[in-house]
């Protein structure tokens, strides 16, 4: 369409040049015939073939105007499809890469609690042998009650998330989380770094609970490091409170960057990944963050790794 449009003012501005060349060599015939043709010189000064002339300009330029509007609109046009189609594959993917890893979800750790009940009852074991398996199939439970949550959560959230605010002190909630995930990830290092006497906030607890374990969940999840180190600050600063979460884990590419954050994106395929997950965690944190008017930032960490920066403004929190 875009070579059919370009040939298309082409051939207008032939035939405009045509017409024009023939209504000047009807100008000249029609002076000399009533004897006002007395040189070239004269005639090509003279008004009526200035007046043609000028005509023929306005034309040119209106064609040129024309046909770059058509080209400017389509290729516009073209782009503007090509978006939508792009981004309506991308929805499609997500919608599958998430039905696929929820299914895996909900499947696996309902088959292992199903499969310990079974061993119960058809065998008789030694009672390590029943603290091992209850645990596992504690901790699967956990699993699934935590799916759901953030399930529910990402439900909440879509239909207009309003924080339920209420007095907190952030610097003890994050370090009673600190303390918490370093006892259910004993092989991590959990290093924290929390400023004492951070004053009452009004925020979400529930909210913030989510935010701070899904951050060093993924920061521990996403780390295939000998040493994985995860540390966690929070510091209060002229205008704003900073809540930061280092690893040094497998890092976040600057393309993946800006995807993280939607709804069901998950880095990679569902067909090639190893690590469980939703594609929700991040979601839910950065909406729980912006329901507190607050930013996150995702940054590179050196040498290795993944820093994720959240700054609450203080004038809309206390
Ligand atoms: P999920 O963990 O369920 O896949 P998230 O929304 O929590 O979903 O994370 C989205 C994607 O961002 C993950 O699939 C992962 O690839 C990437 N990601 C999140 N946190 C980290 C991190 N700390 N280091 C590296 N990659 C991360």
């Amino acid at each position: 369409m875009l070579i059919a449009f370009a040939w298309w003012s082409v051939l207008l501005y032939q035939k405009n040049r045509d017409a024009y060349q023939a209504k000047v060599e009807l100008l000249a015939m029609g002076m000399a015939a009533e004897g006002k043709y007395h040189s070239d010189d004269h005639f090509y000064h003279s008004q009526s073939y200035l007046e043609l002339t000028k005509k023929y300009q306005r034309q040119e330029w209106m064609i040129f105007g024309e046909a770059s509007v058509f080209i400017i609109s389509l290729v516009i046009g073209i782009w503007l499809i090509n978006r939508g189609y792009n981004k309506e594959i991308e929805i499609a993917d997500q919608r599958r890469n998430f039905l696929l890893s929820i299914t895996h979800e909900l499947k696996s750790p309902i088959a292992s609690i199903r499969l310990v009940l079974e061993t119960f009852l058809k065998r008789k074991l030694k009672p390590e042998q029943i603290e091992k398996l209850g645990n596992n199939a504690i901790n699967d439970s956990e699993r699934l009650n935590e799916l759901v949550n953030n399930l529910l959560l990402a439900a909440k959230l879509e239909a207009a998330y309003r924080p339920h605010l209420e007095p907190l002190q952030l610097d003890e909630l994050t370090e009673d989380l600190v303390e918490k995930m370093d006892e259910k990830f004993p092989k991590v290092q959990i290093e924290h770094n929390i400023q004492k006497g951070i004053p009452l906030i009004n925020g979400d607890k529930m909210g913030l609970v989510s935010v701070i374990t899904n951050l060093i969940e993924n920061a521990i999840k996403y780390n295939s490091s000998t040493s994985p180190s995860i540390k966690v600050t929070l510091k209060e600063m002229k205008d704003s409170i900073n809540l930061t979460f280092t690893d040094n884990g497998i890092g976040i590419s600057e393309k993946e960057k800006k995807k993280i954050f939607q709804r069901f994106y998950r880095v990679g395929n569902e067909d090639t990944r190893t690590t469980k997950g939703t594609g929700l965690g991040l979601y839910i944190v950065d909406q729980i963050v912006r329901g507190h008017q607050g930013k996150i930032k995702v940054l590179d960490n050196r040498p290795q790794g993944t820093i994720f920066n959240i700054t609450f403004p203080k004038n809309k929190l206390i």
